[in-house]
């Protein structure tokens, strides 16, 4: 069992360094935005303070909870529990039902996210970043995590999930959400193409757009399909016109590591900036 884990942990950490490398080339090369106009002092503390967060995150998970979803997945399967389970499909069923099932639960889970207010103390920690990158990616606050992967432990068992599928599913998953968040643009037929399938930096950027409206859609994290599915898909006619981050925490005590740590416990509420000009407005 530890061979097993150890060699999960392996393949999902060695693919988010080469994903996390060749995006911070590519944005380096040609960014989207120009944040860090020669400040790459600036740029590398910004990537550091997120990635400290995410390694935090990473440590977390590693050390308490793969074990957990570990055996609440043995478990299932021994006992024959779980939907994709009772159904009795082939393997190659079996492993397409759990990306999807999964991913739907991932699109429910991050809607509650923005609707719940106690959720959305956490989950203001990604959001708040006004120069979104790959570095974002990493971005969210210990409490998010933890309180996700514990929820994952009656999902795996309900769903019938394998550890491998669960394991294959996160590092496709987090993938492309490095890819999303990447201060890069995509040409544009190819970020329509792709954003049949999976979600696009053009499509997530929408959702890290200051106004409400916008930051309230496109939840989906690895299928792009549940945001059109459930109603909330919406695009930016012009991409360039965003704003990103959240207007009640703008300053720079909020971006710095205590800063990030302490932000579920700021009293601070929502405030909903002015909305984009009329050529601006999004589109569906
Ligand atoms: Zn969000």
């Amino acid at each position: 069992m530890s061979g097993t884990l150890h060699d999960i942990g392996q393949l999902r950490s060695i693919s988010a360094v080469t994903v996390l490398v060749l995006l911070v080339v590519w944005e380096s090369s040609a960014p989207f935005a120009v944040y860090f106009v020669g400040n790459s002092g600036e740029r590398l503390r910004h990537g550091l303070k997120n990635l400290v967060l995410g390694s935090l995150n990473a440590l977390l998970t590693g050390i308490v909870f793969v074990a957990l979803w570990w055996a609440t997945a043995e478990w299932a399967q021994t006992q024959n529990f779980g939907l994709l389970n009772w159904l009795s499909f082939p393997s190659w069923a079996h492993v397409v039902g759990a990306f999807l099932l999964f991913d739907a639960w991932m699109y429910f889970w991050h809607r509650l996210n923005h609707r719940v207010p106690f959720l959305w103390r956490f989950h203001r920690t990604h959001h708040s970043d006004p120069r979104m990158d790959v570095t974002t990616a990493n971005r969210f606050h210990l409490g998010e995590i933890f309180l996700s992967s514990i929820l994952r432990v009656p999902v795996i068992a309900l769903l019938g999930l394998e550890l491998w599928e669960l394991a294959l599913y996160e590092t496709a998953m987090f993938t492309v959400v490095q890819l999303h968040h990447a201060n890069i643009a995509l040409p544009g037929w190819l970020d329509r193409g792709l954003r049949v399938l999976i979600v696009t930096t053009f499509m997530h950027k929408v959702h890290h757009s200051r106004w409400q409206p916008e930051t309230d859609s496109n939840y989906s994290s690895l299928f792009s399909f549940w945001d059109r599915l459930f109603g909330t898909f919406q695009l930016r006619a012009d991409p360039r016109t965003l704003e990103f981050g959240l207007e009640e925490f703008d300053r720079p005590e909020h971006h710095t590591l205590i800063g990030l740590f302490t932000t579920p416990l700021k009293q601070i509420r929502r405030t909903i900036p002015q909305r984009p000009r009329q050529d601006d407005q999004s589109m569906r």
